[in-house]
């Protein structure tokens, strides 16, 4: 194999756009994509969002970067809006989602051993999660393809069967359970095929933590910020987490992530137990800023909840004339999952040709995640787009 420049990690797909424009991508030539996967869950403004773009711009001019030796007034500023609008009592800023699930495992190690109990060092993790791509995420999962060539990782994950609360439970009454300090799960899965856990298993995983004096770390990285229709998908639950793990859309393209925690929860993140040169600069506060100041407009969540009404219901009555192909249409909000008959990806690369961007994820899952701006129109044509490629698609099927 000869070396090319960019190391050569990613399968990456022909499309190569150069300019965005709301919920469309352009390449060179002019061809034009409906862009349902938002950068995998990230554009939850779409392209070139006037509001976003004027803020970076304005910042940018103003103070990009400083240092975490110094103060810096938009971070608090963030934070504190931060607390104002959830559970949480304290936020650290990160680049990436996988940093700020670092930092959350990290704050619950922290808290445990703060609290003299450095043996509760464990974390309960599920089958067909995703935590992202460090040497601690990637020890969080069982997805072998993402695990391979890296072992010996960190044993201090054990992963259960998802939405098996039973599992858990007898976890917890095992020897094991002395050893275990938290649980992280999302609250609906996204790599892993659009599964929202069950009512049933996240109010029995809080109630399990609480019951053991253990932490409840959610990974809202892909779900969180609007996408499911309510600010947090934890919301939807009923329930409130120790810990949580943002990132993707509260940049709305920007690389930003945070790690949210009660004040409980981060009793050990003192001077000295964390840090990061880049987390939270100005500009980055600025683009989530400006992500906010869209997303918590009044009507801006009523909104996303109607037009996840009219996708879904427009993607169902899409089945039945494709029944040989699609299954099932799952998810909530505008993070939607169409469970495919056959391999999903094969799916996504043919429906790209057909002018639409979606994303493959497990389980044979093609995933939707359009900007949340997204109007009528939009789903229109996304469903013409789907049925024709679908059309084209049977022959393939059959074969
Ligand atoms: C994307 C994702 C991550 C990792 O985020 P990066 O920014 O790629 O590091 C972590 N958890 C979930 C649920 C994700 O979807």
């Amino acid at each position: 194999m000869t070396i090319t420049a960019l190391m050569p990690v990613y399968g990456r797909c022909e499309v190569e756009p150069v300019r965005g424009d709301g919920c469309y991508l352009y390449d060179a030539q002019g061809r034009e994509w409906l862009d349902f996967a938002s950068g995998i869950a990230v554009n939850l403004l779409g392209h070139t969002h006037p509001h976003l773009v004027g803020a970076i711009q304005k910042q940018a001019a103003t103070l990009m970067h400083t240092s975490n030796l110094y103060k810096v007034p938009a971070q608090a500023n963030l934070a504190q809006r931060l607390v104002d609008l959830t559970f949480a009592d304290t936020v650290f800023f990160t680049n990436s989602g996988a940093e700020a699930v670092e930092c959350a495992v990290k704050t619950c190690r922290s808290h445990h051993f703060a609290a003299g109990n450095p043996e509760k060092f464990r974390i309960l993790t599920f089958s067909n999660a995703f935590h992202g791509r460090t040497m601690a995420t990637i020890s969080a999962t069982n997805q072998e393809k993402m695990r391979q060539g890296f072992e010996p990782l960190p044993d201090w994950f054990t992963v259960l069967p998802f939405n098996d609360l039973a599992a858990a439970e007898a976890a917890m009454a095992s020897e094991l359970g002395g050893s275990v300090g938290g649980f992280l799960v999302e609250p609906v899965q996204g790599e892993g095929g659009i599964r929202p856990a069950t009512q049933e298993f996240l109010k029995g995983l809080r109630a399990l933590a609480d019951k053991h004096g253990i932490l409840l770390i959610l990974d809202e990285v892909q779900c969180g910020v609007g996408r499911t229709g309510t600010l947090f998908a934890h919301e939807q639950y009923g329930i409130t987490p120790d810990i949580m793990a943002i990132a993707k859309g509260i940049g709305g393209g920007f690389p930003v992530g945070a790690c949210l925690a009660t004040e409980h929860a981060a009793s050990g993140m003192i001077v000295g137990r964390h840090g990061s040169t880049y987390g939270g600069n100005p500009l980055a506060m600025a683009a989530c800023e400006a992500v906010l100041d869209v997303v918590t407009e009044p009507a801006f969540l009523g909104h996303v909840n109607e037009m996840s009404a009219r996708l879904r219901a427009a993607l169902e009555q899409m089945i039945p004339n494709h029944d040989e192909l699609f299954d099932h249409v799952r998810g909530m909000g505008l993070m939607l999952g169409l469970k495919l008959k056959s391999d999903s990806r094969a799916f996504v690369n043919h429906a790209r040709s057909h002018g639409i961007l979606t994303v493959a994820a497990g389980d044979n899952v093609v995933r939707l995640l359009p900007p949340l701006i997204i109007e009528e129109h939009h789903i229109r044509e996304c469903v013409d787009k789907l049925s024709a490629a679908a059309r084209a698609y049977a022959p393939a099927v059959a074969a």
